[in-house]
């Protein structure tokens, strides 16, 4: 046996019963049908207003006959000859009984209406069919008198097809007419369904199942495809309309799923309401809300599938609703839903916000990282991405995935070959030699994420190539974090070049090495030697302290920055004058640290003049206007004295600062700021990749 049911707007006229018939002879043709009916769209309205109107009055006179009119044109649309003239006399003394009725039973009779029409039309279309009297049959709150009232009227009538019900009504148990509630015609097919066992319940309407929120508030509401039974009644109890609550019962207690269905898109699966597996992950399923006009408040329900965080979720949809500019009046959790009151107002724009942060932020696009290197970067941003997939999922649409973490350097061949389009390749080595890959890469449609700065400071043809290569293919080559760690530096310098905002100059402190050395050396009584040889064992210098020394990572950071200023600068253009003089390479370690130690009267000398003349030294590596120069430029690294007006002169350890002077900004742009550290290069290395 199957129950389908069919609410106003499916029957409301001719041209809308047609698609009912459609439908239910259809089923039919399957198993037994109880065609479970509403009275047509505005009807009980009308019968809820008539019964205000005086006995006797021209006022109900007129309203009779307005829905009198209603229901001849669908008959005189569906029937023809003998069989119109036969039902019409049967409309006709339901009519006329209306005049006579007590008020309070003219409500029940817009489903005597509708079903008598379909009741009939079925058979003309020669199916066996028979209507059934719900008012004699569903006994208001008396289960067992109701299910074997009804199992006993199908029982005695195994030849019929299609039973007719109206829904909506019942009786008292005294046998008075009465109805089952606003909306109640659900519920009555539920009673059907279960008293009958039925094995499919289908609930027709005009919307296509239910919706993660009311369409006519949400545009972009869609349809749910599951839902568990206490979901759907929590979204029925706080406001949706699709479903009259008190259905869900019955359906549930017999194990009976209910399908929502549209009447207006037939093949459209619509929503199935059934029990489901408790699944650990919560799933939100819509949203309600139920207006409360005497405080001027509205009700809001987030419904979820199952146990939620209730603390995590509300600060969630209250950070949402601020985000929107409205204000939260309540908020609180039961443990499965949110419940939210906002002003009556604002009610739209709330239940707008949280669709928007539950339902439509789900991730658009996939990210595949291919991450080259396991150092401490590599580590802390598979870390990174871990702990933060999801809130980056829900602020960027991104929804990131490690495709690979290796430092084999067979690697990047494999990423070549096997990669799809559009993925990431992060390069948190410190190889020199992958940069040769990256071209290929590119050109195979693999973005480049680097904090290598070996691979860009190369010389300029193949520094180019590489850009070029992205920019054919569509991709990007970003490496903010070679220079300055996270701090938005080439980013800035970009951003001046790309406007045409003219360079003059740029210092750039950015050796965290070199910076630590000179402050430390500034305030402690030890030895130059001394100072360079802990900063050796605490891991702050490369193995061999004279690669720090010499300029060389301050080297490949300026021919980074001048690049992106547009400048192609290389390598043999810089001037540099290193910590040290010559005679301090090409000795062993021990041997070199023993020069230094002999050389600390030139050391103690140098400080004392940045003391006297009120200075601080500092490693500079700048780039300054100097027309005679190959580039336009003048390219210096060394030793500098800055006095306490400039940016530099307050650096601790190892921040970083680098000041920018261009055209356009009468003051200097300052960018300084912790330049060391794991977590927050791997940060720089994710913002990079979701840029
Ligand atoms: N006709 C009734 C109403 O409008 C019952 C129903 O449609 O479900 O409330
Ligand atoms: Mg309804």
């Amino acid at each position: 046996m199957q129950v389908l049911k069919f609410g106003g707007s499916s029957v409301a006229n001719a041209t809308n019963i047609s698609r009912v018939l459609d439908i239910v002879g259809k089923a039919a043709r399957r198993d037994r049908v109880v065609l479970v009916s509403s009275a047509i769209s505005g009807c009980t309205d009308a019968l809820l207003e008539l019964a205000r109107t005086g006995r006797g009055s021209t006022e109900r006179a007129l309203l009779i006959e307005s829905l009198r009119t209603r229901h001849y044109d669908i008959v005189r649309r569906l029937f023809t000859g003998a069989e119109r003239d036969a039902l019409e006399s049967r409309l006709a003394a339901l009519f006329a009984r209306l005049y006579e009725l007590p008020e309070d039973e003219m409500v029940t009779y817009g489903e005597l209406f509708s079903t008598t029409i379909l009741a009939a039309k079925l058979t003309q279309e020669g199916l066996r069919t028979k209507w059934l009297d719900s008012r004699i049959l569903v006994i208001k709150d008396n289960r067992t008198l109701t299910y074997n009232n009804i199992s006993t009227a199908v029982a005695l009538e195994p030849e019929v097809e299609v039973f007719v019900a109206p829904g909506f009504i019942a009786s008292e148990y005294d046998g008075k007419p009465t109805t089952l509630g606003r909306g109640g015609s659900d519920y009555s097919a539920a009673i059907y369904a279960a008293a009958l066992k039925a094995d499919r319940l289908e609930i027709w309407t005009d919307v296509p199942g239910i919706m993660t929120a009311n369409p006519k508030d949400v545009p972009s509401a869609r349809t749910v495809s599951r839902m568990p039974y206490r979901a759907a009644l929590d979204m029925a109890t706080h406001g949706a309309k699709v479903l009259y609550a008190p259905t869900v019962a019955p359906a549930m207690e017999s194990g009976i799923a209910i399908h929502i269905l549209n009447t207006f898109e037939p093949d459209n699966a619509g929503t199935t309401v059934c029990e489901m597996p408790e699944s650990p992950v919560v799933e939100w399923m819509g949203v309600a809300s139920t207006d409360d006009t005497l405080h001027g408040e509205s009700l809001l329900c987030l419904v979820g599938s199952g146990p939620v965080n209730g603390e995590a979720s509300c600060n969630r949809v209250e950070d949402c609703l601020r985000k929107s500019g409205i204000k939260t009046l309540a908020i609180s959790s039961d443990g499965t839903n949110i419940h939210i009151s906002v002003r009556l107002a604002v009610v739209k724009e709330a239940l707008r916000a949280i669709h928007r942060e539950f339902f439509e932020s789900v991730p658009l696009s996939k990210l595949d990282l291919y991450i080259a290197g396991c150092g401490a970067v590599g580590n802390a941003l598979v870390e990174l991405v871990g702990d933060s997939a999801q809130r980056i999922a829900r602020r960027t649409g991104k929804t990131l995935n490690i495709a690979g973490f290796s430092h084999s350097r067979d690697f990047v061949s494999l990423v070549r070959k096997t990669a799809p389009r559009g993925s990431v390749f992060v390069d948190v080595t410190d190889s020199e030699t992958i940069y040769r890959e990256y071209e290929d890469l590119l050109r195979e449609g693999i973005n480049i994420v680097s904090s290598n700065r070996r691979a860009l400071a190369v010389p300029f043809v193949e520094f180019a190539a590489m850009h070029a290569a992205a920019h054919e293919n569509g991709c990007f080559l970003r490496y903010e974090t070679t220079v300055g760690s996270a701090l938005p530096i080439l980013e800035s310098i970009a951003a001046g070049a790309n406007s045409s905002d003219e360079l003059l100059s740029m210092e750039a402190v950015v050796s965290c090495t070199l910076n630590e050395i000179l402050t430390s050396y500034d305030y402690s009584p030890a030895s130059f030697a001394q100072i360079v040889r802990k900063a050796q064992q605490e891991g702050l210098t490369e193995p061999d302290p004279r690669i720090d020394l010499s300029g060389r990572e301050a080297l490949r950071k300026l021919l980074i920055l001048a690049r992106e200023a547009g400048v192609p600068l290389e390598e043999e253009e810089v001037e540099i004058t290193p910590v040290v003089g010559p005679e301090f390479f090409g000795i062993p370690l021990e041997e070199f640290y023993a020069r230094l130690e002999a050389a600390e009267p030139v050391f103690k000398a140098r400080e004392a003049e940045a003391d006297a003349k009120g200075c601080h030294q500092r490693f500079v590596a700048s780039l300054e206007k100097d027309s005679s120069r190959p580039h336009g430029y003048k390219a210096t690294i060394g030793l500098r004295l800055v006095d306490e007006n400039h940016p530099a002169y307050r650096l601790t350890g190892t921040e970083n600062a680098i000041i920018i002077r261009s055209a356009y900004h009468p003051y200097p742009l300052l960018i300084q700021g912790a330049g060391e550290g794991a977590k927050l290069a791997a940060a720089s290395v994710l913002n990079d990749i979701l840029r």
